[in-house]
């Protein structure tokens, strides 16, 4: 393989991380590409629910270079989030290959050789940015081959139309749990089962107080600290959450324990008679991809330093949550942890063989 052939960095996926990597990669003279296995701009945003609303407000909803539109007081829509994603990726021209799947990737001689759907690419360094959304996490529920309804992962709900009529349970206490419940239960008789007890975050808080008080403790960590600062729940009230507690939907019962044909029981006797169950139960990172590496810790994570992977040399991760970089999961919090990644690219770059290629812009 010519050495035209062989990219600085590869950045695999095209969702809001990539996208941050790719706006801090085009102010460097890095030959980079973003492989996206969607045929379409917006990552994981293209698949989530309709009714989906962000828990920041748009001001604090923002990928570097572009504030999203509406200000402090508009939490965007999912139609919103992606159209500033397909935007911001066509305002800044970032060079993405779609569709592509990045199979597997190993490495060899100091250079990452990437199986894809679409032929072999090679690279000095690979930043993985695939976020969690294609790995679901259903937990191990005796006897759930024996049911006969519906069971789904909040990553296939699409809207609550599919539910009318019927007896739904919602399982998790998160704010997908929240979200769903309140749009299911307006067209649903509907039930919510919990791992731990839900809580509702006071009124005034939001996306952008969590960030706040994350940066803090952040700061305080790194300062050598010790702040502890006092939890005060989860759920965020977006709206529509708001409209439904005046409902009074919600009602929390612990997680079941077993599926039998015609809906769900609890060790203790009591059975319930369901036609669908939707779990909002998270994600696992995406990882598959890299498995030939041999770098997963039992947890299914690698080991990293900020964001980049401990066990091997010229791998970065972005976007994954905390451990791959402090509130790297969001719009907000990803771009500082893009630009430190970038960072870090290039100055282990700086000692390749072709270091007169990698230089900032200056202008
Ligand atoms: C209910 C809910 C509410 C949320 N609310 C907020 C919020 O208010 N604010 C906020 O900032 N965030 C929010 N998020 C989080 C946000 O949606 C995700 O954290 C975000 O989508 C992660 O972006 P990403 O780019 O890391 O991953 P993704 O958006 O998942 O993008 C990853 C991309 O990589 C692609 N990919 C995966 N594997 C491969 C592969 N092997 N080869 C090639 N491409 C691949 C995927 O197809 C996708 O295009 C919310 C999430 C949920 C579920």
């Amino acid at each position: 393989m010519s050495q035209e052939h062989v990219y600085d960095v590869i950045v695999i996926g095209g969702g809001q991380s990539a996208l941050a990597v790719a706006y801090y990669l085009k102010r460097t003279r890095l030959r980079y590409v973003l492989l996206d296995k969607e045929t379409a701009a917006g990552g994981a945003w293209q698949h989530v629910w309709d009714s989906l609303t962000l828990f920041s407000p748009a001001q604090w909803s923002s990928l570097p270079g572009v504030i999203m539109n509406g200000g402090s007081d508009k939490y965007p829509t999912r139609n919103e989030t992606l159209q500033y994603l397909r935007d911001y990726e066509s305002r800044y021209q970032f060079p993405v290959k779609r569709p592509v799947e990045v199979l597997e990737v190993r490495k060899e001689n100091n250079l990452f050789i990437l199986s894809t759907s679409q032929g072999t690419y090679i690279s000095k360094a690979v930043i993985s940015a695939t976020g969690n959304y294609s790995h679901p996490i259903i937990p191990d529920i005796p006897d759930k081959s024996l049911f006969k309804g519906t069971v789904i992962h909040s990553a296939d709900y699409r809207g609550p139309a599919a539910f009318a009529g019927k007896r739904v349970v919602v399982a998790g206490e998160g704010n997908s749990g929240a979200q769903i419940l309140a749009e299911v239960s307006k067209v649903a008789n509907v039930l919510w089962t919990t791992r731990n007890a839900p809580s509702f975050l006071p009124d005034h808080i939001d996306g952008r107080y969590l960030f706040d008080a994350a940066t803090a403790l952040y700061k305080a960590r790194q300062e050598g600290k010790n702040y502890q600062p006092r939890p005060l729940g989860h759920i965020v009230k977006v709206p529509l959450v708001r409209e439904a507690i005046e409902r009074d939907v919600y009602h929390a019962l612990p997680s079941f324990d077993y599926f039998y044909e015609d809906g769900i029981g609890w060790n203790g006797g009591r059975q319930e008679a369901v036609d669908a169950v939707i779990f909002c139960t998270g994600f696992l990172p995406a990882l598959q991809h890299l498995a030939p590496l041999e770098i997963f810790q039992p947890d299914g994570k690698i080991h990293t330093h900020e964001t980049k992977a401990i066990n091997i040399a010229g791998l970065w991760l972005v976007g994954y949550g905390s451990w791959t970089g402090f509130a790297s999961a969001t719009l907000i919090g990803v771009g500082r942890t893009a630009k430190k990644t970038v960072d870090d690219v290039v100055h282990f770059l700086e000692g390749t063989s072709s270091w007169s290629d990698v230089n900032f812009i200056t202008n």
